[in-house]
């Protein structure tokens, strides 16, 4: 698979980096002294000139070649593969990690509605010419992950998206789902298939099926697959309902790491195990249900976009859902490589990606392993030329993301104690490309730093910069939400972050600051066999450019962390940030009972602090590189600010969520001031006011470290002449 570099690393940089981008070169870059950036600037444009559209397409289409859930043999040889490739290329320390965790797998799935006419759910995804791996035989049949096993026969009931409001609309309908079968839609509004699990078990369903309407990821929204970026009639979206959002990973070892001969919980306990069985449907199999149900007609809003009324049902449709899963303990296995830091071999900069797809898993994951392997390719080239960043970065292949973020949170919690203090960031790929739009996130004081970077690259297709596609993206996003003031600066860069992806563990539970990259577009065919090699070639990024534009951006961000002189992250941003979470808080509850005035103070005077150290980091910078000592206190310093947010006793409810500003909801949707925020919905105003000291407590302890950084140095002005 390894090819020869062939094209001219000087013809690829100017391609990849805009003229605005030349033009400034002699600028400093935020955290590097003028000597620094000269430097800095040339080895990012070594690197940049490495990752090749090419090369990324024949990882791709290794990577895609055949299913590789977690747990199975294929996806152990791609690990295997991954860490013969990384030794080949260069990287150093490589090791495969072995977790032994509770896997998933479908023994026997079938679905049989009984009356008031017969039809058997085929459960499959039908093959397509143009994609001949459709027509691979180790495809599996729909099911969703950690599902419980069971063999029900009841009446079915449409419950719209599965939240908790739509069993309010059925109950008054005079609607009981108790021992019925609730058959719900994916989207609209969209919530994570987990919570709808978690939340018929809670109404007392005796199952759950989970369907793609056409209105959300069909031929509603255009031209289907293999004629455009959405779902075909029998797409089926596999996926996991483990209550990850309670605590994610292994669901066997909540909170500590899968090692050989590690303490089990008894599966009956295990928070985040799913008790209810259920199974994903096709519209194509969910359209006999729906267009046999009686009762009521179903609320405008809930209408789908098949040709017929969605009823609710209750009665006439009764189905026989048989799911018998192997739900066992099997290995997972992280791969981990790393290029060591020159001189400061004990901060580490992570770069992440999951292995483990559904099925080839096109977008998800593969083109983001793709794009890793591409990274990877170029930090080895790097080092074979004697160029070696001056921290460490670890690479990560994560496996068992799609179960429970399992690898992820498995490898972070076997390595919490180095984490906590050697980790500077983590850099999240889950997918790398679906399509054109760049879509960064980034904790508050990381965000500058991305949106910097976008300011100097171009979208290859149309040559404008990053940034501003970014900002024609996030106002078109706000229009449609009848938002039309423009973007500005802080807007660009998401920075508030749900769950959903590896990042997770790093950032609720470790306190680590995270960056997640993406580039985005149509894309109706998740975690289907469709999404694969064949859709990636035919529409989601036909000439991998934005494969490769992501391995720019990520590795050019990991060697601004891991070669800066003083660590580039921006706490007066993260501030502003911090004040709009308070603001929107503030604006949707009862403002008379939360008393916020001591935290905004507390914020303010944390901005203050960190325009303080801003300041004087940019002076330190401009006059010499500082002096290592100096650097060191400084940096150590600045990286236990993210660790300060982290309150030991956990969320109420759910103590593995350790962040106090960051957390997701059940539904997977980002949750600013977690503690906070629940309290005052549940309108717990004790709570309330205990989780508003606890944040309190962290913004006065993060200011007061930012003022004594920002003093240490100012009096410390670096030697003269340098
Ligand atoms: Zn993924």
């Amino acid at each position: 698979m390894i090819r020869a570099l062939r094209r001219s690393p000087v013809l690829a940089f100017l391609g990849a980096f805009s003229a605005a981008a030349a033009a400034s070169a002699g600028d400093s870059l935020s955290g590097f002294a003028t000597a620094s950036t000269a430097r800095q600037r040339a080895a990012e444009a070594a690197f940049a000139a490495i990752p090749s559209p090419e090369r990324a397409r024949d990882w791709h289409r290794h990577f895609t070649a055949e299913p590789h859930p977690a747990g199975s043999e294929r996806n152990h040889e791609l690990a295997l593969t991954i860490a013969e490739e990384w030794k080949k290329q260069g990287l150093e320390d490589v090791v495969i990690h072995r977790y032994d965790v509770l896997n998933t797998a479908p023994l026997e799935v079938s679905l049989t509605m009984v009356a008031p006419v017969r039809y058997e759910a085929s459960l499959r995804e039908e093959p397509i010419d143009a994609d001949p791996d459709t027509r691979n035989p180790r495809v599996s049949p729909g099911y969703l992950g950690l599902s419980a096993s069971a063999d029900v026969e009841a009446a079915v009931v449409y419950a719209h998206s599965g939240n908790p409001e739509d069993y309010e609309v059925l109950r008054k309908n005079g609607i009981d789902v108790r021992g019925k079968i609730v058959l719900v839609r994916y989207s609209n509004p969209y919530s994570y298939r987990g919570w709808k699990a978690l939340t018929a078990e809670r109404q007392g369903a005796a199952g759950i099926l989970i369907y793609s309407d056409p209105a959300e990821d069909g031929f509603k929204r255009g031209p289907v697959f293999p004629d455009g970026p959405w779902g075909p009639e029998s797409h089926i979206q596999r996926g996991a309902i483990t209550y990850d959002f309670i605590v994610p990973g292994d669901p066997l070892t909540p909170g500590w790491p899968s090692l050989p001969g590690a303490r089990r919980v008894k599966p009956e306990e295990a928070l985040s195990l799913p008790k209810i069985a259920g199974l994903p449907l096709s519209w194509k199999d969910a359209k006999p249900l729906l267009e046999n149900m009686d009762g009521p007609l179903a609320p405008k809003e809930w209408q789908g976009g098949l040709p017929f009324d969605y009823r609710l049902g209750g009665e006439r449709v009764r189905v026989r859902l048989k799911v018998r899963m192997d739900n066992r303990v099997a290995p997972n296995y992280v791969v981990e490589g790393r290029v060591r830091g020159s001189e400061l071999p004990d901060d580490w900069v992570i770069l992440g990606n999951h292995r483990d797809a559904w099925e080839f898993g096109g977008v998800d994951p593969s083109s983001g392993t793709a794009s890793l392997m591409e990274v990877t390719r170029a930090f080895g080239q790097l080092l074979e030329s004697g160029q070696r960043p001056r921290r460490t970065l670890v690479f990560c292949s994560w496996d068992g993301e799609e179960v429970g973020l399992t690898g992820s949170t498995e490898w972070g919690e076997n390595f919490a104690d180095d984490l906590a203090t050697k980790a500077v960031a983590y850099l999240n790929v889950d997918s790398s490309a679906s399509g054109p739009d760049f879509q960064p996130d980034a904790v508050g004081s990381l965000a500058p730093l991305v949106l910097d970077l976008a300011r100097e690259l171009q979208d290859p297709a149309t040559r404008r910069p990053l940034a501003e596609a970014l900002r024609a993206t996030v106002a078109k996003a706000r229009a449609e939400a009848g938002d039309a003031a423009p973007p500005a600066d802080d807007d660009l860069v998401d920075v508030r972050i749900g769950s959903g992806s590896d990042h997770t563990v790093f950032l609720n539970h470790l306190g680590v600051p995270t960056i997640g990259l993406t580039f985005d577009g149509p894309y109706g065919v998740y975690h289907s066999m469709y999404d694969g090699f064949a859709w990636m070639n035919r529409v989601g990024d036909p000439g991998y450019r934005y494969h490769v534009l992501l391995s720019r951006i990520w590795g050019t961000l990991a060697l601004r962390l891991a070669n800066a002189d003083l660590l580039p992250f921006d706490f007066a941003a993260y501030a502003r940030h911090l004040r709009r979470f308070v603001a929107d808080l503030d604006g949707a509850t009862e403002k008379s009972r939360l008393d916020l005035a001591r935290l905004r103070a507390g914020i303010d005077a944390f901005e203050a602090a960190g325009r303080k150290l801003n300041d004087a980091q940019a002076r330190a910078l401009a006059s010499g590189v500082p002096a290592p000592d100096l650097a060191r206190r400084v940096n150590r310093g600045v990286l236990e600010v993210e660790r300060n947010w982290l309150d030991p006793d956990g969320l109420p409810g759910r103590p593995w969520f350790k962040h106090t500003l960051y957390a997701a909801r059940y539904t997977y949707a980002h949750l600013e001031l977690p503690g906070l925020t629940e309290a005052a919905e549940e309108k717990d105003w004790d709570r309330a006011a205990r989780q508003t000291a606890i944040l309190e407590r962290a913004v006065a302890r993060n200011a007061g470290l930012l003022d004594a950084l920002a003093r240490d140095l100012s009096a410390n002005p670096p030697p003269s002449g340098r």
